[in-house]
């Protein structure tokens, strides 16, 4: 069973998607979480996120990989567990910029599909639904509006003790949404055969609930 959610920054997939791996007994693999990651190796470098000769020779060198620790996905970079560095604003920010890149996408597409080949997988991301698992039973877009996903961004922040700024956030998640959908190779989209819920007006149990409904009709 492949269950795929899409959908933009701040929609809730990470939260649903776990949820709903861990009551149907299926692995979650956060897909962003491996972009990040990604990002990371390059902030390292130095290398700017419009340098794309840099990015295409260094994405070589970074090994990416995915352990599971007590149920919880841990990303490993270069054999360092790097879960703990990739939430940051300057992570998400380099994760967008340097996720249009076709040999970073290639690499990482490949890894995705591995991991979903062998276990039951719940997948979210921008383009599981469209590319990594176009043959996935269920879909799902989940969307919300800019102001509700940048609200609840916001106090994902706050409660970690991170300084921020509502505006800020707002505008940078409108420039990732920009860039993820209208970037050449994989945008994100809706896949013709997914499901649209928008979470703008719902609660997680309500999300849930529904999402449910339609993995329970499938089977
Ligand atoms: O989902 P998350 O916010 O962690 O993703 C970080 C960035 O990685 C996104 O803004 C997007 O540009 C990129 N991404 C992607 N394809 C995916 C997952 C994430 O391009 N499947």
């Amino acid at each position: 069973m492949q269950i795929a959610i899409d959908g933009p920054a701040g929609a809730g997939k990470s939260t649903i998607a776990k949820r709903l791996a861990s009551e149907s007994g299926y692995i979650y693999v956060d897909t962003g979480a491996m972009y990040r990651a990604m990002a990371l190796y390059l902030i390292r470098k130095g290398i700017s996120a419009d340098d794309r000769a840099g990015i295409e020779s260094a994405c070589e060198d970074a090994d990416i990989s995915i352990k599971y620790i007590d149920g919880e996905q841990n990303v490993i970079l270069n054999g360092e567990n790097v879960n703990s560095l990739i939430r940051t604003q300057e992570v998400s920010n380099m994760a967008s910029a340097s996720s249009v890149n076709g040999k970073v996408r290639e690499k990482l597409t490949a890894l995705q599909q591995k991991l979903a080949s062998s276990t039951d997988v719940v997948m979210d991301g921008r383009d599981i639904g469209t590319k990594v698992l176009p043959d996935a039973e269920v879909k799902i877009y989940l969307t919300a509006s800019v102001s509700v996903r940048a609200k609840r961004r916001y106090d994902e922040l706050k409660a970690k003790g991170e300084a921020c700024d509502l505006k800020v956030i707002e505008e940078e998640i409108k420039e990732r949404d920009e860039r993820d959908m209208t970037r050449e190779i994989s945008p994100l989209a809706k896949a013709a055969d997914a499901v649209e819920v928008d979470t703008s007006d719902m609660t997680i149990e309500e999300v849930l609930a529904a999402i449910k409904k339609l993995v329970d009709e499938h089977r």
